[in-house]
């Protein structure tokens, strides 16, 4: 029982007779109730202790509770809890600072939103308007929000229960070799013709009409696939041919993910837009933004955003941003994400697909891998429906927290995406309960 309740629930009862949840049917549930965290474990009420290989909705690149944000938002919860985002702010100012540093060169300016989908609103309304076209592209296997627009413009499946209106969102498929609807069989070949099949679409659509592309840097919970050499460029070189506003979503991406502080960074890309969220502060406090390139900025030097949020850099958010990313520079959180991904991450789990027949690819660079799980590696059938879930796939999930992992799991695919902070022991650990775990979906493999 929780001391404050009269009726002397337990948080489990509370929760299930009270709190509804997200994405889901809301009898099926079972959460755990989770009791504290600190670093890359979290514990529950009943003392299990997991290695948390989901850094939770991939967001806590800094491992949990990390004591310099926990003081920091502690300190300006004694000197200012909120102020309204007309005043200026020294938190809010220095957090703009850090991050328009971290990002390419020549895009000083930050819109601070309370998380990734209002990023993504915000992203679309400044394109349209610096544009003064409307129509978005995206691409089909992207998750951009839950928000109107943002469910709008994201690609996979949960957009489909969403559709109320008129869309005014085109999408079209990225590279991605594995599953290739270009039957490309080499990285050149698969970024040539996806950059063709892009053209193709603009010109059919009407240059003129698109006021956007917005695509995730690698893409996230749609399969983390690194895109091939030159195809980001490609990208940027249309936008630029068509005057398309290029908007990069690194809500998932950024901030260590891919041992870089943006994704964009591997590419030498410079998009007109990054939207952000996350990693920003490692969600201790709610946040995300828009950094924009100096010249869209310039579109609203004289002319007023007609945008805004009550919560816009809250001090609280903002103090836990900056001192998230003072501590990720003093702690090389960065490169340890690179380091752990390419010495420890990367080869562990390709190790463990020689084994195991239910792995048919491995991809992924920094803290950001899927293993896409197959009933069969000749015909790369996954191992549950585009949209859906299967037994095999649940039961990989059911052994590896009875065994005290926990992974983040879409359809046939399993992520893993721990703390950019995470040692190199804690990664073998949790690598060695899924290759364990691995057995439930290898028996659902066709022989
Ligand atoms: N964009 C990307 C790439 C994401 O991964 C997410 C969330 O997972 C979002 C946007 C939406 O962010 P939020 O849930 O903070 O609205």
């Amino acid at each position: 029982p929780i001391p404050s309740d009269p009726a002397g629930l337990t948080t489990y009862e509370l929760d299930r007779a009270h709190v509804f949840h997200s994405w889901s049917a809301q009898k099926s549930l079972d959460p755990i109730v989770i009791a504290g965290a600190e670093g890359s474990h979290l514990w529950d009420a009943d003392g299990n202790r997991y290695l948390d290989f989901s850094s939770q909705l991939v967001y806590t690149n800094i491992g949990h509770q990390h004591p310099r944000v926990v003081d920091a938002i502690k300190r300006q919860a004694d000197v200012l809890c909120t102020i309204a985002p007309a005043h200026a702010n020294d938190q809010r100012s220095l957090a703009a600072k850090l991050i328009a540093d971290v990002a390419p060169e020549g895009m000083n300016k930050v819109f601070f939103t309370n998380g990734g989908a209002e990023a993504i609103e915000n992203a679309v309304r400044m394109a349209r308007l610096h544009t003064g076209r409307t129509k978005v592209m995206s691409a089909y296997r992207s998750y951009h929000g839950a928000t109107a627009t943002a469910i709008q413009v994201t690609g996979d499946p949960r957009r489909w229960p969403n559709e109320f209106a008129p869309a005014g969102t085109v999408h079209f498929f990225g590279p991605f070799l594995y599953r290739s609807v270009f039957q490309a069989t080499t990285e050149q070949e698969e970024c040539d013709r996806a950059l063709a099949h892009l053209e193709q679409t603009i010109l059919f659509e009407g240059p003129g009409t698109i006021a956007a592309i917005v695509l995730e840097t690698v893409p996230g919970t749609s399969g983390i696939m690194p895109p091939p050499p030159g195809y980001l460029a490609g990208v940027r070189a249309l936008c630029d041919r068509f005057g398309i506003v290029m908007i990069c979503d690194e809500v998932m991406s950024g901030f260590g993910r891919t041992g870089a502080w943006f994704a964009i960074d591997h590419y030498g890309v410079t998009p007109d837009l990054i939207t952000f969220a996350k990693g920003v502060n490692s969600g201790y406090v709610p946040m995300g933004g828009v950094v924009l390139r100096d010249e869209i900025a310039a579109t609203f030097d004289d002319r007023a955003y007609p945008g805004g949020l009550t919560y816009s850099g809250h001090p609280l958010a903002a103090a836990a941003a900056v001192e998230t990313i003072r501590a990720m520079h003093d702690e090389d959180v960065v490169a340890n994400a690179a380091r752990v991904g390419a010495e420890v991450i990367g080869p562990g789990l390709r190790e463990l697909a020689e084994r195991h027949p239910s792995i048919g690819d491995v991809r992924g660079l920094g803290v950001f891998w899927a293993l896409d799980l197959v009933a069969d590696r000749e015909t790369k059938e996954p191992l549950a429906p585009y949209g859906g879930a299967s037994p095999a796939v649940a039961g990989v999930l059911a052994a590896a927290r009875e065994a005290g992992l926990l992974l983040f799991n879409q359809y046939h695919r399993i992520h893993v995406v721990p703390p950019c902070t995470i040692t190199d022991d804690e990664a073998r650990e949790g690598i060695a309960i899924l290759d364990e775990a691995l057995a439930v979906a290898d028996a659902a493999v066709r022989t």
